[in-house]
Order: C-alpha cells, then structure tokens, then sequence
C-alpha cells in the first residue's frame, strides 16, 4: 500500500469515526476550528463532516492567505501599476477583488501586471529589465515568508522593491479563541505554516485558553485523528498542544527558516480582510531593508479600502461563522468564474472549495 492510499484507508477511517462517536456520546456541541485552506479542502473534498457525529463541528478560520489581503492592499497594487511600475504576483492574488477592481480588472485596462510562480521569478524579470520599475507582491503566512526574506538578503536588483502582505497564523487564532460568540473547543492547527514556524507558537493556546491543539496533515485520516486526538483531550477534561503530523512537523519547525524570516522581518499589527486590525499579525521589513520597500520608494498611502461588496458574507465565512451556502451570494452573484467575495477567488478560499466540491 502506497503513503497516500495507506492515510486514506477506508477500514481505518471507520475505526476512527467509532471511536469519535463514542468520544462525542453525551456531550454538547464541540465546535474545532481549522486554520488552513488544504485543511478545508481535504476536509470537503473526502465528505468527513458527513462522517463526524451531528454534535461535532469543523468549522474553517482564516487559513487562506489570499482571503485575508485587504482591499487596500491590493488597492496599492494597483496604484503602483498607474505609475508605471510593473506588478509581479502569485496567480491567486490576481483576481482578489481591490476596492473597485483587481490587478486582474488593472491588467486589462492596460496595466503591466505579471504572474509569476515564485519570488525568484520577479528576480529574474527585474534583472532582465534593468530600465523599468519591478515590484514583488509578496503574499502568504509564515509558509511563503521565509522565501521572499531569502531574496530580501540576496542583494535583489535596484529596480525591484516589496510589497509586503504577509501575514501571521497564531495571532489570527488567538482572536477566534477570544471571540466569545464563536465558542471554540479545539483548534486544528495548519501542516503547512508548522513546517516552518513548529509547535512552540501555539502553546498559549492549551495553556491560556485551554483549547486542545493539534497540528495535523492533510490526507483524510489526518483530519480524522487531530479530531479523534482533541476529542480525547476534551473527555480527559485536558488541554495540550500534539503533533498529529509528526512525517514532516518537528517541534522546533524549520530553524533556518525562522532565522532568515527574524533577520529581514518585524512583526506589526496588521488588518485583514473584513476582520480589521489583529495584533502583531503582519511581516514589514526592517528599517535596514528600507530601500526594498515599495511602500516607502513610491510614497504609498492608501488607509481604508472596501473589503466587502454589497451582500458578500466574507468576514463571517472567513471566521468560520457562517457556511458559504449561507451567503446569499454563493453560486448566484458570485461563482468561480464570476468571484465577488475574496473566498471565492483562490483555491484555498471556503467558497471556491465548496463551489468545486458541488460541481465535481
Ligand atoms: S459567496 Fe462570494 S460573496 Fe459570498 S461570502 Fe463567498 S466569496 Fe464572499
């Protein structure tokens, strides 16, 4: 049996989802939140929610980076590009709605915007054209960080500065916790953003607020048995921090990787998209970095922005409040092909999982 199919074997899931139920018998509802868009999508994709019992509920947080950009940041995106300056972005990013338009909308107004598939590919096009202005948008959570902090210290050509978007997970975590009305009992911590920043960030979570924590993978009976393992914490009536995916997790994460993220980054308050300001949740670059930054090279300003168009549910489906059917939106006024919410234009995003989820 292959790794994959052997974290998709049918016999074991259904071990599982016995053990689960037994857990779960006579209890409240226990509401698990998730942080990350893969999450979600294995999540949907494999149909687990069916398998939980009626009183245990998965809901997704905002684990999509692309999600969270505000409008004013893509806002600034553009008005870089009305200054002749030529945009390079992830593909993801390219449709995100700004205020009135995205880098997309830009584009075919005539706007030089690129997509490319890593921050060294800006590098490249910058160092090809020497005569015009390049500027990275650097979007992602700790997981993609660490790469545009590597090109940051590699001396990057004079022509190409940042835009910073990055942003952090457990600060974003610790305002779900503390939003009473959401109710949490356990958080599945994300695969991906643990590689790089491992364990030690989420200790508050058990010890503060005493919500079971563990990090998990992404094949179904990952998913499985991070629930099955927060379940049993709550019938032990304890909380801890465990490591489900302990294939590629270490507890210490990626230490190089921190490094060079602690040598090019300080950490600020930072808005996200429909939830406003979280604290200490987003990467700037340090003053000793400055040259590269595109907000200071280019005098950007831009405050405010609309994150939300009329009628779009976003800010409630990126806390896990509500369900993307619940958007009044969802597969009428905004589809994959037509996204007006953020969530519906990534791959990561909620509503573009169960759009797809629907269609397949
Ligand atoms: S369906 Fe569209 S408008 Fe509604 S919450 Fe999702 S992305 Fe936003």
């Amino acid at each position: 049996m292959t790794a994959d199919l052997r974290f998709r074997d049918p016999k074991l899931a259904e071990r599982l989802r016995s053990k689960i139920a037994r857990l779960a018998q006579k209890k409240e509802t226990i509401k698990i939140c998730h942080v990350c868009g893969t999450h979600e999508w294995t999540i949907t994709h494999y149909g687990l929610r069916e398998l939980l019992p009626e009183n245990v509920e998965v809901i997704a947080g905002p684990g999509c980076p692309v999600c969270i950009v505000p409008a004013s940041e893509i806002d600034e995106a553009i008005e870089l590009t009305l200054n002749g300056v030529t945009i390079t972005c992830f593909g993801d990013v390219f449709r995100v709605p700004g205020s009135t338009r995205s880098l997309l909308d830009a584009k075919a107004e005539g706007a030089d915007v690129k997509v490319v598939y890593s921050v060294s590919d800006a590098v490249r096009l910058a160092k090809k054209e020497p005569e015009k202005d390049y500027v990275f948008f650097a979007v992602g959570f700790e997981t993609t960080a660490p790469s545009t902090a590597v090109e940051v210290l590699m001396n990057p050509p004079k022509n190409l500065s940042f835009l910073i978007s990055h942003r952090l997970i457990p600060p974003a975590m610790k305002l779900l916790v503390e939003m009473e009305e959401l109710n949490l009992n356990g958080f599945i911590a994300p695969g991906h953003v643990s590689t790089i920043i491992g364990l030690k960030p989420y200790e508050i979570f058990p010890s503060e607020y005493h919500m079971p924590t563990v990090v998990a993978g992404f094949e179904p009976l990952d998913v499985l048995f991070a629930v099955y393992m927060i379940l049993k914490q709550i019938s032990e009536g304890k909380a801890r921090l465990e490591n489900e995916y302990t294939r590629a997790v270490r507890w210490e994460g990626n230490v190089k990787a921190q490094r060079v993220m602690h040598r090019v980054f300080d950490v600020v308050d930072g808005r996200w998209r429909g939830l406003g300001s979280i604290e200490s949740s987003k990467f700037i670059l340090k003053e000793k970095y400055s040259i590269f930054d595109a907000h200071l090279k280019y005098d950007l300003k831009i405050e405010g922005g609309v994150d939300l168009r009329p009628g779009c549910r976003c800010h409630l489906v990126i806390i896990g409040k509500i369900k993307p059917t619940e958007c009044p939106l969802f597969m009428k006024a905004c589809t994959p092909r037509k996204p007006v919410g953020a969530c519906m234009v990534s791959s990561e995003g909620t509503c573009r999982i169960w759009a797809r989820s629907m269609s397949s």
